[in-house]
Parts: structure tokens; sequence; C-alpha cells
């Protein structure tokens, strides 16, 4: 492994990028920037060691990948402390939701990869009498991962340890937002020990992921804001080369009126402040029915006053947020619906001390015009909207740019499963939140602006290997009965053509008899011609 020294650079003169602590306000440090240069010595790097690593038994870097739990049970307890002071989540969460997800993946893909990557026998139709047929893949080459600032750890090493199993080398471009996680990824690999250039780690800004996106690499994995996925996305267009996006969501939470108010409550509440509410699958539009609407956001707002806010030091239940833009981003949403109507009824403003503290907010009297039921506000709000029953509920929920995650709450499953089916999104929870995806053998991404593709289960390993089709004839005859010449074939052809297209096996057969004799008469001519 690799973490490329952008100030080694002969030609390029480095430029750097502070890091200031989310918590307290204080520098952190200062890192620099990777340029094209930088980046392309990276790639160059991870593409030489490319066959080595394509050619490595699964079972063996299966084994090499594996030794990551290791690393993390021995240092797990360091590297969560450095992921908190660097996002300013609390420490119990940077080991749950970044470090505690990745053996569970590992234990998951020990087991399937071996069976979902190995060649595999498909049935071949009557159509081509005499051959076997397999699929097989094979990986994509060198592929370059770019990451976000809001589970750094997790959403930069899920991918990269499923890219690695397939027999692909990786360069990761971590978020500038959290440069400390990038130097935790790369010491976690380091430790794992894989041969040299297998994983690269280039730091840098949104300049640095421009030329990754630019440099040789095979496939993009792009973590992020819709924006910029558009960008890698036009960047990947240019080559051509496959582009998988896990962007921004704005997931439902529908609050049925047979629910168990008091569980949905105690789920929104922590679906919409885990991680100072800053993940991709926040609860970020609740839906409750009028019937048990006001009783919901009693219960929510009695839950949200008891929350801690503090630093990771402080055993809080959450930590500041974690990118001063975002901050005002969040603001920006809670004033302008604040002034377009809805009611604040806890939080709603800055906290008054050192570091990104936004309060838990609770608001109601939302409407669909509002910038803050339409756009991914990614932040402690919990924004709740009254509609008349479920059926409204879902049409609101699916009318959205996005279609990341959803959830349900009844106390009826069946009920909770249809409307589950109804809701347009990549994964849906009946009277859960998150755990979907935790879960490693589900497969998880989104629909619209959310993204294209899916990680994580099989798909997740599929996702960045190429598929190969083969086909097997054993060879022993000299031509196939549909071969050159068509001469004195048609009426055969129409027979196969026909059982074919009506399932008659007997047509296709008799089609099938008559080629091959049409066609090893046309050979005997010619052998005779020949003569
Ligand atoms: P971002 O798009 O600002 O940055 C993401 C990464 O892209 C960073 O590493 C950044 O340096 C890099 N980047 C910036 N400009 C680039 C360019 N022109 N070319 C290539 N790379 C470039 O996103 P963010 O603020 O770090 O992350 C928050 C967003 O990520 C939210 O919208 C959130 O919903 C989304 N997200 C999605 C998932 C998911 O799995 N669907 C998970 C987590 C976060």
């Amino acid at each position: 492994m690799t973490l490329a020294d952008p100030t080694m650079s002969a030609t390029s003169p480095s430029r750097l990028f502070e890091k200031f602590s989310p918590v307290t306000g204080e520098r952190l440090g200062e890192y620099a920037i990777a340029g094209q240069e930088t980046v392309d010595a990276a790639v160059a790097r991870a593409r030489t060691a490319f066959p080595g690593w394509r050619d490595t038994p699964l079972e063996v870097r299966l084994e090499a990948i594996n030794r990551g739990r290791h690393v993390l049970a021995e240092h797990g307890d360091a590297y969560a402390r450095k992921i908190a002071a660097d996002t300013g989540k609390p420490i119990i969460e940077a080991l749950m939701f970044e470090l505690a997800v990745v053996p569970l993946f590992l234990d998951h893909y020990l087991k399937r990869a071996p069976k979902l990557l190995t060649r595999r026998k498909v049935g071949t139709p009557l159509a081509l009498p005499g051959k076997t047929s397999y699929i097989e893949y094979f990986p994509r080459g060198v592929i370059g991962i770019i990451s976000p600032w809001n589970f750094p750890f997790q959403l930069s090493v899920l991918p990269m340890i499923s890219a690695l199993i397939g027999g692909n080398t990786v360069v990761l471009k971590p978020s500038e937002v959290t440069p400390i996680s990038g130097e935790v990824v790369a010491d976690f690999f380091n430790r794992i020990g894989l041969p040299p250039g297998v994983v690269e780690v280039v730091q840098g800004d949104g300049s640095t992921g421009a030329a990754l996106c630019r440099a040789q690499v095979d496939m993009l994995f792009f973590t992020g804001s819709v924006v910029t996925g558009r960008k890698v996305m036009a960047a990947a267009a240019e080559r051509p080369i496959p582009v998988e996006l896990e962007l921004g969501g704005k997931d439902a939470f529908i609050v049925c009126a047979d629910a168990n108010l008091e569980r949905a409550a105690e789920a929104a509440v922590f679906g919409s402040m885990a991680n100072c509410g800053q993940a991709c699958v926040s609860v970020e539009r609740v839906f409750v029915v009028d019937s048990v609407h006001d009783r919901f956001v009693e219960l929510v707002k009695r839950k949200l006053a008891k929350l801690k806010v503090g630093g990771p030091d402080e055993q809080a239940d959450m930590g500041p947020m974690t990118f001063e833009k975002q901050l005002e981003t969040v603001q920006r949403h809670v004033e302008a619906a604040q002034q377009a109507g809805a009611k604040v009824l806890s939080g709603g403003a800055r906290l008054a001390r050192a570091g990104l503290f936004f309060p838990p907010t609770l608001l109601t009297d939302i409407r669909p015009d509002m910038e803050i039921y339409r756009e991914e506000t990614f932040g402690p709000v919990l924004p709740v909207i009254r509609v008349r029953d479920e059926d409204e509920a879902v049409r609101l929920a699916n009318a959205s740019e996005f279609g990341l995650a959803g959830s349900v709450w009844t106390q009826d499953t069946d009920k909770g499963l249809r409307i589950a089916s109804r809701l347009e999104c990549g994964q849906v929870m009946v009277n859960d939140v998150f755990s979907s995806v935790g879960h490693p053998g589900l497969p998880f991404g989104g629909i619209r602006s959310s993204g294209i593709g899916r990680y994580h289960g099989d798909e997740g390993l599929l996702g960045f290997m190429n598929t190969k089709a083969v086909l097997v004839d054993r060879g022993k005859a000299d031509y196939d009965p549909i071969w050159f010449p068509h001469k004195g074939k048609l009426g055969f052809a129409l027979d196969v053509f026909r059982g074919v297209a009506s399932k008659k096996l007997t047509s296709v057969i008799k089609g099938f008899l008559g080629l091959r004799k049409a066609a090893n008469e046309a050979h005997k001519n010619d052998a005779d011609d020949s003569k």
C-alpha cells in the first residue's frame, strides 16, 4: 500500500489544504493536494500490480484481505478515536457504523465470493444443439474510488475490499474534509500488507478527484453529492468506462395509523439524528397519517429533548456536524422553511459554542414546495408532513428527485410489505431504519438522482467484474449445419424458426435434421468437385 506523497513530485509545486476540528475549531494539520502527475503515478503503480493480484488465487486474495479483521481487532479503538476527532461523531458510532461493518462484510464475502466468482454452467437452448455454455467473471482492472466525508472509513473500505476480492487493484481518493480518516484507511491497508501497488491512496480536494477521473483507470466508483456525481459520470463518458454512483437521498418514513408509535418515534429520532443526520439514508421526510400525527410529534419532541449533544469525549448522543458548508445548508433549509410557515418545535439554530454544533431540530407543517422538503438537508433535522392517509404518503414519497431508501411503520406486516413494494427506491425497511445498509447480503444503491449501480450483496462484487460468456462446442464436426452455404436450406430454417417461435420441439428437430442433411450434401458435393 502506498500513500502517495504529492510533495515528492519534481515538477508540480504542491498545494495544501488545512484541516480544522469540527469539535473545537482548532487547526489539526495541513495536507498536500495530489495533482495529476501524482495521481497518474499512483494509477501506474496500481496498473503494474494488477496482473499479479488478478492471477493470485481467489482463496489467497481472500485470506490476505481477511487479515483486515486482525488489524481492526488490534487498532480499531485507536482508529475509532481518530475518525471521531476527524468527523466529530461519537466514538461509539465510529466503532459500530464505520469499523464493525467491515468484519461483517468480510465474513459474508469469505463465504459468498468463491461461489459467486467461479465459472458457472448455464443451460443452452435447443436452437444451439451440441453446445455447452458458461458464465465467468474477470476483474475490470484499476478501480478509482472517490469517497465522501460522512462515513469516511466505511464508504472507502467496503467498496475497496469488494473490488480487491475480485482481483482488481484500487486507487482511493478520500474526502478533503476528513483527511485524518483517509490516513486511517491507508494505515489499515498498510497493516494488512497487500503487495505493493494493489492499494494506493491519494489525498486531495476535488481537483484530485477530477484528476483520478481523467487518469487511466478502468472504472470509477463514486460516493458523494449529485452535483459531483454528474461530473464523474461525464468524465467516465469520455473514455468511456463503467461508473457507479452512490449519491444523495431524501428518504421517506411513513407512519401508518396502526404503527407502534413508540417504536416509530424512537426510530425517527435515531434515523434522523444518528451521525448528526449526515447519512445518505437519513430520515429526511416523515409522513404521518393525520389520526396519529399529533401524538407522534409529541413523542418525538420528548425523545429529542433527551438527546445529549457534545464532542466525542463527552459521551454524547450526537456530535457536531462535520463540514461547515453542510451546516450552512442545514441553517438555510430550516430558516427558509420557518419563513414559509413551518413550525420549529425544537432546535432550529446553530449552538453558541465553538465547533459545528447544530441541535436536533423538529419541524412540522412542512409542505412539498419548501426547499427542505425537496432537497437533501443532510443534517440533524426531522421534518414532519401531515398526510390524509397511507396512499397520499406513498404518492408524496415517490414524487421525489431521489430514491435511495425508505421505511414503513405499521403493525400489519402484510400491509407494510404492500407499501414497501409501492415505494420507488433502492431499499425499504418495514418497522426498521438504517438496518438494511448494514446487511452484507443486501444490495445497496439508489434510483433516479440517488445513483446508478449497486454495491453490497452479490451485486457489490459483480459490479467490479467484467462478465464473460463462454460457449463450447466439442469441435468434432467439420462444420455446423447453419454455416455457409445457405443454398437449399431455407425451408428447414423456416421449420426451426417456427418451432422456436411456437415452442414446437418436433418442428425444431425436423428443421435441424434437414439443415444437417442439406449441409452434408453441400459439403459432399464440394468435396466431389474438388477431386
Ligand atoms: P462531494 O460530492 O462534495 O464530494 C465527494 C468526493 O468527491 C470528495 O472526495 C471530493 O473531493 C470529490 N470531488 C469533488 N469534486 C470532484 C470532481 N470534480 N471530480 C471528482 N471528484 C470530486 O460529496 P460530500 O459532501 O463529500 O458527501 C456528501 C454527499 O454524499 C451527500 O449528498 C450524501 O447523500 C452522499 N452520500 C451518498 C452515499 C450513498 O451510498 N448513496 C453515502 C454517503 C454519502
